[in-house]
């Protein structure tokens, strides 16, 4: 093996290898930095229809740029070797971090799960759909970042490579039901695949394994996985929910956009017990064509067998019912027989009482026992139930044949009474707009279970109550279960954070109108000039919230803040005033880190206090570029840094007065 690709690309050591390649860490000796390059295993140097897919899809993702994205350089062919380079990325995959913590925690795991779905979102809308989504392919830095590999590159392998290469047995698990099938794979197989990652996150294993890759593949197409919460009652619903729509069998019933399950995942933080997942209706379960899987590559031949023990199953499983029904018919044959036995040669043999019987008043006793001593003499007795608020249930309220009668032995004697079925129906009151607290001891008032469930209404106060189920005038059984609706005000929309890093107040004030957002905190409290522009901003842009959310600015003008940074010897005004004086010609831009996860949400408090300190590669000046405290809820969080022009900043980062982490941003 030749040690230097491409004349640049120095390779230094192996980190890992799959099915179709291996992965070396090397240095790239134009750019002076270090990359991962993965060469194509030599096995697949003959597949020329092969070679052309997988740099086709690679060029394809190498358009993509996102921090939750390993990024792609470049990609090569050198005297038969072919290769693809990639951002190197110093961390462990989300494989080998499950292997080690067994269960990943709901907050972790679903912060994990935003990264990888926006990572998923950014590369659908360049409608690359990455079909290959799975433990492994997820590289988790020293920082809690998730970083998704391999994106489309999956698409180059067909069926025949899936079950010839054995390593690539491990994607089975992930594998959405249409690619499990051989069929139509589009970008909701991905957040199904998604849904398994987050299933194993939680639980700590997938949900569904067996012995070989077909009856994985089987599993996904017909089985009915375990709910998470089932596993974990810890696991909150809403990721229980979250998790069980991605993996729907049916395309269709599934998150139709990682859009859709990203707003979703945001939610869990705001409402981890929230039933806010919204399943589609036709969601009938899913046809199963055996047949279909069996004609497929994917299946190999000898594998058939095990889906014809399948269907030699079901067969025998039809006898078995002719058989059953045999046995009930002949158990009814002889019942009917018996019962004929009984009144015709009974009777001959006991013959019935020959005086007449005197009907006397039933009023008021117990059916059972007066059914009993009239059948006795033959007189069949007929029931019909009423309500009554007085008469204990099975109470005789009235009878069709007046006491002191004579009823013929041997004749066709019928008696019917009317019999106490307890109190009457509960009719449910109209509760409409009533405080939903008032709502519930009136029902429970009346001897009714109650359960209150959230609804948006853009017409009922908040805290009161939209509707019952069952409704108004309905009547209902002592102890039935009625739901309130309860107003939980309008539905808010959800819109996007603006970009006001670089605005003045006044384009600020705008921009957030327009948006449908508010002001929230400025730092610092007192700035006045018209020029000031915002430097860091929090939440940050492009993060989905609910209109009307606050938006916290801090104005870069005096961000000089020598007593916070201690050590601090070399700032001066001029570095901080660039921007205004034009005097110093060190070129800035402004960048927004990765999303920085809280790693051991369980370690802190509900606030917590950051800090960030940004040192700038040019002139080593120190800026503080984050002094604040933030909600847990806050996390991740992404900062606002000025990074040098072709250089590069450290940021260094506490919480609560404690060293969190050290990264660069270039
Ligand atoms: P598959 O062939 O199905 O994708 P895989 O994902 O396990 O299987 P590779 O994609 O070849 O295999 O990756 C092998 C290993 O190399 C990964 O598990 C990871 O540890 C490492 N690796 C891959 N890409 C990078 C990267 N950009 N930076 C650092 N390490 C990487
Ligand atoms: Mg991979």
């Amino acid at each position: 093996m030749k040690h230097i690709l491409g004349g640049r690309y120095e390779l230094i050591e192996k980190i890992g290898g799959g099915g179709m390649a291996v992965v070396y860490k090397a240095k790239c000796r134009l750019l002076n930095r270090f990359v991962a390059v993965k060469i194509l295993r030599p096995e697949f140097n003959n597949d020329e229809e092969f070679i052309n897919r997988f740099r086709i899809e690679a060029q394809a993702a190498a358009s993509l740029s996102h921090p939750n994205i390993v990024s792609i350089y470049d990609v090569g062919e050198e005297e038969g070797i072919h290769y693809i380079v990639m951002e190197y990325i110093d961390g462990i995959t989300l494989k080998e971090y499950i292997k080690k913590k067994g269960r990943i925690s709901w907050r972790e795991a679903t912060n994990i799960a935003i990264q990888i779905c926006s990572a998923i979102e950014q590369a659908h809308r360049n409608h690359i759909v990455h079909r290959d989504i799975k433990p492994h392919n997820i590289i988790l830095t020293a920082d809690g970042i998730a970083k998704v590999t391999d994106f489309g590159i999956a698409k180059a392998v067909t069926s025949s490579t899936i079950t010839m290469v054995g390593s690539t047995i491990g994607s089975v698990h992930y594998f959405s039901p249409e690619q499990a099938r051989g069929g139509f794979v589009d970008e909701k197989s991905d957040l199904y695949s998604l849904g398994i990652v987050l299933y194993e996150m939680v639980t700590g294993s997938t949900p569904f394994d067996g012995e070989t890759p077909v009856a994985i593949a089987l599993k996904h197409i017909q089985s009915v996985p375990i709910e998470p919460s089932t596993i974990d009652p810890n696991i909150p619903r809403s990721v229980n929910d979250i998790i069980m729509k991605a993996m729907k069998k049916e395309q269709s019933s599934r998150y139709q956009t990682a859009t859709e399950m990203l707003a979703d995942l945001h939610r869990v933080f705001k409402e981890p017990d929230g039933d806010f997942v919204v399943f589609s209706n036709d969601d009938n379960s899913p046809t199963v064509r055996i047949r279909d899987i069996g004609n497929r590559n994917i299946v190999p031949k000898e594998e058939e067998s095990e889906i014809k023990n399948k269907t030699n199953k079901s067969r025998k499983r039809n006898d078995n019912l002719t058989t059953w029904l045999a046995v009930a018919t002949s158990v009814i044959i002889i019942l009917i027989f018996v019962y004929i036995g009984y009144r015709i040669i009974m009777p001959l043999i006991f013959p019935p009482p020959t005086e007449n019987f005197t009907i006397e008043n039933y009023v008021g006793r117990n059916i059972d026992e007066v059914r009993e001593l009239l059948e006795k003499h033959n007189i069949t007795v007929e029931e019909k139930p009423v309500f009554s608020e007085t008469k204990e249930k099975g109470t005789i309220i009235s009878q069709s044949v007046a006491p002191g009668k004579e009823f013929k032995p041997g004749a066709a004697n019928v008696i019917e009474f009317e019999v106490s079925a307890g109190p009457h129906m509960i009719k449910i009151p109209d509760l409409g707009k009533k405080e939903y607290r008032t709502a519930e001891t009136d029902l429970k008032n009346l001897g009714l279970e109650t359960e209150v469930v959230e609804e948006n209404s853009d017409t009922i106060p908040t805290g009161h109550v939209i509707r019952t189920e069952p409704g108004a005038d309905e009547e209902v059984e002592p102890g039935t279960l009625v739901k309130i609706f309860k107003s939980i005000g309008p539905k808010l929309e959800q819109v996007e954070v603006p970009n006001l890093i670089g605005k003045t107040f006044s384009e600020v004030q705008q921009l957030l109108d327009s948006a449908k957002l508010k002001i929230g905190k400025i730092e610092p409290e007192n700035v006045s000039s018209p020029v000031a522009k915002v430097i860091e901003q929090y939440p940050s842009p492009k993060i989905t919230v609910e209109e009307g959310t606050a938006v916290d600015i801090v104005f870069g003008e005096e961000t000089t803040q020598e007593e916070e940074t201690g050590e601090d010897e070399n700032q001066d005004e001029p570095g901080n005033n660039n921007d205004n004086t034009g005097e110093v010609t060190l070129k800035r831009k402004t960048v927004i880190s990765s999303p920085i996860p809280l790693l051991y949400p369980e370690q802190y408090g509900d606030e917590i206090k950051v800090y960030a300190l940004a040192t700038l590669s040019d002139n080593n000046e120190k800026r503080v570029v984050f002094h604040r405290t933030v909600k847990k809820s806050e996390f991740p969080l992404r900062l606002t840094i000025p990074v040098p022009e072709g250089g590069k900043t450290e940021v260094y980062m506490e919480l609560d007065g404690e060293f969190y982490t050290k990264f660069f941003v270039e």
